[in-house]
């Protein structure tokens, strides 16, 4: 797949990154994956005048501020381990990566696994997306009843066949401080944080030859660029539609419970309910939370408390009996930039103009796809393709090519 248009291949073009009016790239967004593209393109050619334009200097709805921060490799299709296998390496190595002036980012990477659990109609599934894993090197263990009552003795196992755990490969970090070392890393390679709001893409020539000559901002602002890249998250489509393109990219909210045990759960690793519900240790205590039912676009940004006691308590309890005399702390609400389509990321250029890239649709995975999502769109804005990573699958011209990811393990 090419990038496309004008300023592709390596090397600055000689426009001016100090008053960001006319730059190689402009991002919309600077969240994770705004940042990372970012990160990735002044890393790769520190020629490259970049400008990241987002609207919130604050983040406060941003998805990147409000996640569970987790990385897994159980996934089913080969194109997601490879991501997450890649933001797991990214994650270890951030230190030095992100260090600014001597000043090392702490991302709190713990690794005690995700746990997934089958009732006996989904062993099958399970044992068959393991196989996958392991041919694309993810060390997951499968686990009979027995063995998690031994290891995890606080799991309630009678209605479990099979369990799926990748100690030592999955668990969590601290997310809001990933996204804020990737921007000042950026930043410090000479990427410019542009304050403003989006509101439109001038574009020239027809089909082949189509392409996005400049960003309009709300205040009036013109940004001339030679790619442009929409890494806008849960709001990926109205900015999207201002280029005249549909993104079946919507905002879901989701709500995290934060709650205390009286009771540790040693060696205690995200566990994914075979009802959909998770949980994990934060701290002392504990988050977790479900896929609302029904799921409507654009809620507001609060936690809905009602689900807690409606479906999550009894889940709960019946997974974990020690979870009967859990106590609510405090909860939160975040967007799901979720891609209706297939539930994956949406990479790299479209086809309806040859310079405008996406870093959009994770679906509630982005926090640990984001370095390599940013990697593969820089080189796809450098090179004109995929280079160090293969995201073909995950390519946003899918949409249009009537193509599906098929990934089984979507957590809702
Ligand atoms: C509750 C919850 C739990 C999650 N758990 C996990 C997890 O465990 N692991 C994981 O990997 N991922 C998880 N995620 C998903 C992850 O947080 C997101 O995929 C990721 O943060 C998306 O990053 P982003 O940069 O695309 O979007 P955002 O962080 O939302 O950033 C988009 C930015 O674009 C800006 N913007 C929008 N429109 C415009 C405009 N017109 N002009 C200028 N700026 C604009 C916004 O202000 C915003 O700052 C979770 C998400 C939620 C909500």
């Amino acid at each position: 797949m090419s990038a496309g248009g004008g300023s592709g291949g390596s090397g600055g073009s000689g426009r001016d990154p100090a008053d960001g009016r006319s730059v190689d790239v402009a991002i919309v967004g600077a969240g994770i994956a705004g940042a990372s593209v970012a990160y990735w393109l002044t890393r790769l050619d520190p020629t490259l005048s970049v400008a990241i334009v987002e609207r919130d200097a604050g983040f406060a709805q941003a998805s990147s501020q409000r996640s569970a921060s987790s990385i897994r490799q159980q996934f089913s299709s080969p194109a997601n381990i490879r991501m997450s296998q890649f933001g797991l390496a990214f994650l270890r190595d951030a230190a030095e990566r992100l260090e600014v002036d001597g000043d090392r980012p702490e991302l709190g990477l713990q690794t005690p696994g995700y746990l997934y659990l089958a009732t006996p109609p989904q062993a099958a599934a399970l044992r068959a997306q393991n196989a996958v894993q392991r041919a694309h090197g993810a060390p997951i263990e499968l686990l009979a009843p027995e063995a998690m009552a031994t290891r995890f003795p606080w799991l309630a196992t009678a209605d479990l066949e099979l369990g799926a755990l990748g100690e030592g490969v999955e668990g969590w970090f601290d997310g809001p401080a990933l996204h804020a070392a990737v921007l000042r890393r950026a930043r410090a390679q000479g990427a410019r944080l542009v304050r403003g709001e989006v509101s439109g893409f001038e574009l020239a020539g027809d089909g082949d030859t189509r392409r996005v000559n400049a960003l309009r901002l709300s205040d009036g602002t013109r940004i001339a660029c030679g790619h442009a890249v929409i890494a806008a998250g849960a709001w990926s489509r109205p900015v999207a539609a201002q280029a005249g393109i549909a993104l079946p990219v919507h905002a879901r909210r989701r709500t995290v419970f934060v709650f205390s045990c009286p009771e540790p759960l040693p060696a205690c690793p995200l566990v994914i309910d075979p009802t959909g519900f998770w949980f994990r240790p934060e701290g002392r205590a504990f988050i977790g939370g479900t896929t609302p039912e029904p799921d409507e676009d654009d809620l507001p940004l609060e936690p809905n408390l009602g689900e807690f006691d409606e479906t999550l308590w009894a889940a709960f309890a019946h997974r974990v009996p020690a979870f009967e005399a859990l106590r609510i702390e405090r909860a939160w609400a975040g967007y799901y930039e979720m891609n209706l389509w297939d539930h994956n990321a949406l990479l790299g250029a479209h086809p309806a103009a040859a310079n405008l890239l996406f870093a959009t649709g994770f679906s509630g995975h982005g926090m640990q796809q984001a370095p390599a999502a940013g990697l593969g769109v820089a080189e796809c804005v450098l090179h004109g393709g995929w280079r160090t990573l293969d995201l073909s699958d995950l390519s946003v011209a899918r949409l249009a090519e009537g193509r599906r990811v098929l990934e089984a393990n979507v957590i809702g």
